[in-house]
């Protein structure tokens, strides 16, 4: 098709080292970054010439069959991968940081192809399926230029007469698990921070987007990344990604999705023959957002909406719980549940949609499953029915529980969870972090020491004061939490490309 049929010309990859000096001196000025310049309701979307372009992308997507099952092709792949590593590894930095942004380029250019497979695939509203192709050339610039500041060898002190040098080197093949509600801009992050610093990827993408990974994977490989450095299986967690997780011949592994699988894919990296490798692991939480007496209720309920409804709170990052102050709560929920009625629910495709699909019947079952009980146990506050077909749709619901105890299990929809406290917000945060979780979390307040003392005392990745709690920008919020959300390190941060290397040190008597 017409991406993977574009060849790179070598002047293209050659250009691209001098680009880097000249205009994307380090580090890049934030203001470059492609998610510098969404903003965050898509309202560029008001050109009627983009809607346009978009509605003929969509429009004119072949269709594609996608081979499922292969688990066959393990073994085969991860010894071409092994076989590919030392050359590649070999490479200078700068020309792998070069095909990074050879593909940042291509996917800019590609814009309204890529956001209509989020739209067709993943079931995204424009706004955020824009937003996530930006993320993503967000994430490819950023670790581009992450690798030329970290791989230079760096001298360390010694005694006179020693020369002791340590270096960051490629630990080998990668395994990279991506998730289906970011299948473009996590699957591209994790492939590019592995590649970027000298190591081989087999990619397994989400099951329920084979065909944004497939288009982005040519794309890579029209930017230059050789065949066999990166390549792609798809399947399903429970054959492919468990066979590659058991191979001896892996050296990490990245994955983003459940706490369950993080973890099993922990206990098989331990049970297999092979080295002791680094598990990256992304995954959930049961994010809560805090709110005093001093809070702004229209600020607060404006930043409810976005955080538990915007992307139908598929992600993880979306706010779960939340926690009012008894003297504040009957204000903010007549707005947050006023404006959450006229939230609509609808096909994504539809510029007019605000809470898409859920992606698929599992997770259908699943979110509404999780709305009996809270109808049985909590107190309804907003429960609207919309026909759920053709499209998985659920609208956005909102429960009154008990205790922050209450809220059990994260619920990956548009259910936002009500709690009312008074008292010492201290134990509030107690309470939060007790549910095990450390992903995000909101602190509504004007009085500025509680902030900064609250945060403090929460073990979230990501504390977000007075605003959202969603669309950590690459760069500017490095994104991951700790316990049950994740081993860290960050995404889009300056410590992620670290844990891609081992370290060297090099002792010369001279
Ligand atoms: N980074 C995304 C955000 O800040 C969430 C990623 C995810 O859902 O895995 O909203």
């Amino acid at each position: 098709h017409q991406l993977a049929d574009e060849s790179v010309s070598s002047e293209t990859l050659l250009q691209s080292p001098l680009q880097l000096q000249q205009g994307h001196n380090l580090p890049l000025p934030p203001q470059l970054y492609g998610a510098q310049r969404r903003n965050s309701a898509g309202l560029d979307l008001a050109e009627a010439e983009t809607r346009d372009t978009l509605g003929d992308a969509l429009t004119t997507l072949p269709v594609v069959v996608v081979q499922m099952d292969e688990a066959g092709k393990v073994e085969p792949a991860m010894q071409r991968a092994r076989a590919a590593f030392p050359a590649w590894a070999a490479r200078p930095v700068d020309e792998r940081a070069a095909m990074l942004q050879a593909a940042a380029e291509r996917l800019e250019l590609g814009l309204p192809r890529f956001a209509a497979l989020l739209v067709q695939e993943a079931r995204k509203c424009w706004p955020d399926a824009i937003a996530e192709v930006r993320e993503t050339i967000d994430f490819l610039r950023y670790y581009a230029n992450e690798a030329l500041r970290l791989q230079a060898p760096q001298a360390m002190p010694g005694p006179t007469g020693e020369r002791n040098t340590l270096q960051l080197r490629a630990r080998g093949v990668w395994v990279a698990i991506s998730p289906w509600n970011f299948p473009l801009a996590i699957f591209t992050g994790q492939i590019a921070a592995a590649l970027v610093t000298g190591n081989c990827v087999v990619a397994k993408p989400a099951e329920q987007t084979p065909r944004v990974a497939t288009e982005m994977l040519s794309l890579l490989h029209a930017a230059g990344v050789p065949t066999s450095v990166l390549q792609m299986l798809h399947g399903t967690g429970e054959t492919v990604g468990a066979a590659l997780v058991a191979h001896p011949g892996v050296d990490g592994v990245v994955f983003t999705g459940s706490t369950s699988v993080a973890k099993g894919i922990q206990r098989a990296l331990a049970a297999r023959d092979g080295p002791i490798v680094p598990l990256i692991a992304e995954t959930g939480g049961i994010n809560a957002m805090l709110v005093d007496a001093s809070a702004l209720p229209e600020q607060v309920a404006d930043a409810v909406l976005q955080s538990a409804f915007r992307s139908a709170g598929q992600r993880c990052s979306a706010l779960r719980l939340l926690c009012l102050h008894e003297g504040i709560a009957a204000r903010v929920l007549e707005l947050v549940v006023g404006a959450a009625s006229e939230l609509r629910a609808g096909d994504p495709a539809d510029f007019a949609t605000d809470v898409g699909p859920l992606i698929d019947s599992e997770a259908f079952i699943n979110v509404k499953r999780h709305i009996g009980r809270l109808r049985e146990r909590g107190r309804v506050l907003l429960a609207p029915s919309v026909p759920a077909q053709p499209h998985h749709l659920v609208a956005a619901h909102v429960f009154e529980i008990s205790n922050v105890a209450d809220a059990t299990h994260e619920i990956f929809g548009p259910v936002l969870q009500v709690v009312r406290w008074k008292g010492d917000p201290a134990a509030v945060i107690d309470a939060i972090n007790a549910l095990g979780y450390g992903l995000t979390l909101g602190i509504h307040t004007r009085i500025d020491r509680r902030a900064a003392a609250l945060a403090a005392r929460s073990r979230a990745g990501n504390v977000y004061v007075n605003r959202n709690m969603i669309g950590a920008v690459v760069g500017v919020q490095p994104f991951g939490g700790e316990a049950l959300s994740g081993t860290g390190p960050k995404a889009g941060g300056p410590h992620y490309l670290l844990r891609f290397c081992s370290e060297q040190v090099v002792t010369i008597n001279t």
